[in-house]
């Protein structure tokens, strides 16, 4: 974890925030405005269990509300403290301001480790939990819109959503109270995998423009690029498998809990995955060597480092030691700021959390349109879409008789252009589009202004100003 002479993680956003609204010309109270949390509510509450009284504290705390609702994860963690709500909730103003996600920032969390209960109490928790949010507006249709982060998923947002439906039992658009839930209970395809499928969209229109490649020192595109994951969780679980199976990226490292899993040949993301769920850790595992000092294997040679579980893991005390050439966030803070600038010096290109895993609120944006328009997404057109196409299909089959032998359609073209597409491509479709065009305006800025020399500020750089053009469309 981070050198004990680091900023905590707040202070490491805030000096990040700063580093890039020095290269701005926004008043100072605009600044101020901007950058500072707007509320933290800290929130003690007891549950019955195992026959005795048990006090469990949780946050909730919103940063900017520029925009309306806010929006950002429940985190269910021992470590949970209100600095690090604070960090996460900024950083969720400036995800939402840059993949044009309509919200303002907000987090939350429980300390609490959720592996030591079973999911009757854990239930119990977590719909007190969201009671207690539920009934100061901090879990709103309108207001405030949690979503899954660390240690919660489905369950818990399924949860919530239900608790919040049981106190507003009028509130027609109760389901968008809450996103990530399951499908069957106002979820939408894609959710789960979003931000793991974000982050490979983003790895893909990196290596889709050759200055950025060779920034890094890399060539060529991701197939064969040697990966090293921290955290196979939903995120790197996710990033790690898609990138692997479609992009032919080989994964070389995966660092769990209890140790790293190490193969320079490759390791089977499914096969880790299963034996993680299976085992509750990684050793053990065969085909791979493991090693004890998980954190360790992060400083192997590798193309690209993805950190996807805690933050603070690239710190002062290893950031010399990162061999990788390209590091992308899939985790929040990942990278303290101190390491940041070792990293910058060095050459390292980071492509930042906030970019980085932004498919995750970019996804629940759509989950909370669909809450709120009633309708699955692609039921009125997708029959209407198939028809047009078929008369195309008619035409090109009239050809084909008319051509005989010259020229012929693939039977797979015409499966493949028949089919209207369903809620998860057009899911997919929309992710890949809000990624595309958020890290052209993050590259566009890095590669026109020479006061800019990484990703990072210029991501800062397009949110800040999306934020203060709202302040200041609101007359702030
Ligand atoms: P998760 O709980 O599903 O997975 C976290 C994984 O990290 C687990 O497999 C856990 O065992 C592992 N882990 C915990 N401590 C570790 C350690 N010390 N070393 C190595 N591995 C460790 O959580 P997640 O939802 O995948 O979130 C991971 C990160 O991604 C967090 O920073 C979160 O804020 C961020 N994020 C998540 C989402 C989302 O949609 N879930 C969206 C945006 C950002």
């Amino acid at each position: 974890m981070s050198a004990r002479n680091e900023p905590s993680f707040r202070e490491s956003v805030d000096l990040m925030f700063n580093r890039a609204v020095a290269l701005m010309d926004l008043p100072p109270g605009l600044e101020e405005k901007i950058r500072v949390c707007n509320a933290t509510y800290t929130v003690r509450f007891g549950v019955r269990l195992r026959g005795q009284i048990q006090t469990f504290t949780g946050y909730r705390s919103v940063h900017s509300e520029h925009m309306e609702p806010v929006k950002g994860g429940i985190r269910f963690a021992p470590t949970v403290n209100q600095d690090e709500v604070e960090a996460l909730a900024a950083l969720m103003t400036y995800k939402c301001a840059l993949v044009e996600a309509p919200f303002g920032g907000s987090k939350g969390g429980l300390c609490i480790d959720p592996r030591e209960y079973d999911e009757h109490e854990l239930e119990r928790i977590t719909r007190r939990f969201a009671y207690e949010l539920a009934k100061r507006d901090l879990i709103h249709p309108s207001q405030n819109v949690p979503a899954p982060d660390m240690g919660t998923g489905e369950r818990e947002m399924a949860w919530i959503a239900d608790q919040y439906a049981r106190m507003n039992t009028t509130d027609i658009n109760a389901k968008a109270c809450v996103t990530g839930k399951p499908l069957n209970a106002g979820g939408i395809s894609g959710r789960v995998e979003a931000t793991g499928r974000g982050v490979q969209y983003a790895l893909r229109e990196f290596f889709r423009d050759v200055r950025d490649v060779e920034k890094a020192g890399l060539s060529g595109s991701l197939d064969g690029k040697r990966i090293i994951v921290q955290g196979l969780g939903n995120v790197g679980y996710h990033a790690a498998k898609f990138l692997s199976d479609e992009d032919g990226a080989r994964v070389i490292g995966i660092i769990e809990r209890d140790g790293a899993l190490f193969n320079p040949s490759g390791l089977d993301v499914d096969g880790v995955h299963q034996w993680l769920t299976k085992h509750g850790g990684v050793s053990g595992y065969p085909d791979a060597t493991h090693h004890a000092e998980g954190e360790a294997v992060m400083e192997e040679e590798c193309d690209i480092l993805i950190p996807a579980a805690l933050e603070g893991v690239i710190n002062l005390a290893n950031a010399a030691r990162i061999k990788a050439p390209l590091i992308i966030e899939a985790a929040n803070g990942p990278v303290t700021a101190g390491a940041d600038e070792i990293l910058r010096e060095k050459g390292t290109v980071i492509i930042p959390d906030m970019y980085a895993n932004a498919g995750g609120v970019t996804v629940s944006y759509f989950e909370w349109v669909k809450n709120l328009s009633h309708i699955r997404f692609g039921r009125m057109q997708r029959r209407q879409e198939e028809a047009r196409h078929q008369l195309v299909i008619d035409e090109l089959e009239r050809l084909d008789r008319y051509l005989g032998d010259a020229w012929s359609m693939t039977p797979e073209f015409k499966n493949k252009y028949l089919r209207g597409a369903d809620e998860l491509e057009l899911v997919r479709s929309g992710l890949d589009d809000t990624m595309r065009i958020a890290y052209q305006s993050m590259r566009d800025v890095w590669h026109s202004r020479a006061d800019v020399q990484d990703l990072r500020t210029a991501a800062y750089l397009v949110s800040i100003d999306k934020v203060a053009s709202s302040y200041r469309a609101k007359g702030l």
